[in-house]
């Protein structure tokens, strides 16, 4: 099973870039492309929703310190840049050449290679916007390494991109009537009936097992025991790592009065079965509604009460693999 952004098709060169020499002849060559990012979003071609990638003569000038190395595939090497450091009529000229979109939105037409390439440049372009001034001593910090480091002008504190750990988990229990449910919740600022496995940060100094205990205790009152690792998925909205868990519950009963959960609530694989799956990504209500208001009304069509979350999350992959009885032990 391949998650969205998950597959990585560049060798990501990591001894190499660190010599400017190798890098500079690589920031150079004509095949070389350029993935740019504008506040979070992609840059994507005009006529169709796949990513515009440019070539260094379309965005000149251009220097090879606005410029984070991803990666090389098949001799052709991809840099990010963070559009904002362009000149201002560079800018202008990209909305002739394309359109700024999210990537969450099209990540269902994506191949698993621009899938891939567009999350790392959107995380590496937003940990560089967020950390520019040195943790240590609070001064200037220069981008380093390729862009895969910075390097305060002062104290010399090198740090390095990070990803926050959370746990995501599909928590399962058999029931007295011989049927097993699993525990999925909404957050009130979802699309109507959406619901999705429960997840939540590591804290520091925590196991990840803990932490799905801790967490599923939080949001619901129902006491997980037993987790064990199924799958992870890069997820750089902005800078996170999902940590895919099944757990067994030995409690039942659920509270979501404590934490951010709106409502949760025991499902059978027979209910998973009639939910609505998400072709496209909607992520908020503002969302839903916008998104509504382009499509053709149809007073006759019924809203399924409820829907799957996210065709692009490993909480859909959990709660799938779950309903097909790849994972778990109740069946
Ligand atoms: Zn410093």
């Amino acid at each position: 099973m391949t998650f969205a952004y998950s597959k990585m098709h560049l060798d990501r060169c990591s001894n190499e870039r660190k010599n400017k020499t190798w890098l500079k002849s690589e920031f150079d060559k004509v095949e070389t492309l350029f993935c740019l990012i504008n506040d979070g979003k992609c840059l994507f071609k005009c006529e169709e929703l796949s990513p515009l990638y440019l070539h260094k003569e379309q965005l000149q000038p251009l220097h090879i310190d606005q410029c984070i190395f991803l990666g090389k595939s098949e001799q052709k090497s991809f840099f990010a840049i963070d559009q904002s450091k362009l000149r201002f009529s560079s800018q202008e000229e990209l909305l002739a050449l394309g359109q700024w979109q999210s990537l969450r939105q099209h990540t269902a037409l994506l191949s698993t290679f621009d899938a891939g390439i567009l999350a790392l440049a959107k995380g590496l372009v937003h940990w560089h916007k967020s950390h520019q001034f040195c943790g240590r001593c609070g001064n200037l910090s220069r981008a380093t390494e390729a862009g895969h480091a910075r390097k305060c002008s002062e104290c010399r504190n090198l740090t390095f991109p990070r990803t926050d750990p959370a746990v995501i988990m599909l928590v399962e229990k058999m029931f007295s009537d011989g049927i097993a449910r699993c525990l999925l919740g909404r957050q009130p600022n979802w699309p109507e009936g959406v619901y999705s496995t429960l997840a939540g940060f590591v804290d520091p100094g925590e196991t990840l097992e803990a932490a799905v205990i801790r967490e599923v205790l939080e949001e619901s009152a129902v006491i997980a025991e037993n987790p064990s690792y199924v799958a992870s998925q890069p997820w750089p909205f902005p800078a996170s790592i999902m940590l895919g868990f099944i757990a067994q519950a030995s409690s039942e009963e659920i509270n979501t009065s404590q934490d951010s959960l709106e409502h949760a609530q025991w499902f059978s694989r027979e209910q998973i079965t009639n939910f609505e799956v998400h072709s496209t990504v909607i992520n908020t209500k503002a969302e839903q509604n916008m998104l509504a208001e382009n499509l053709p009304q149809d007073s006759t069509k019924k809203e399924p009460k409820f829907k799957m979350s996210s065709s692009d999350s490993i909480s859909a992959y959990l709660i799938t693999a779950w309903l097909n009885k790849e994972i778990g032990i109740y069946t």
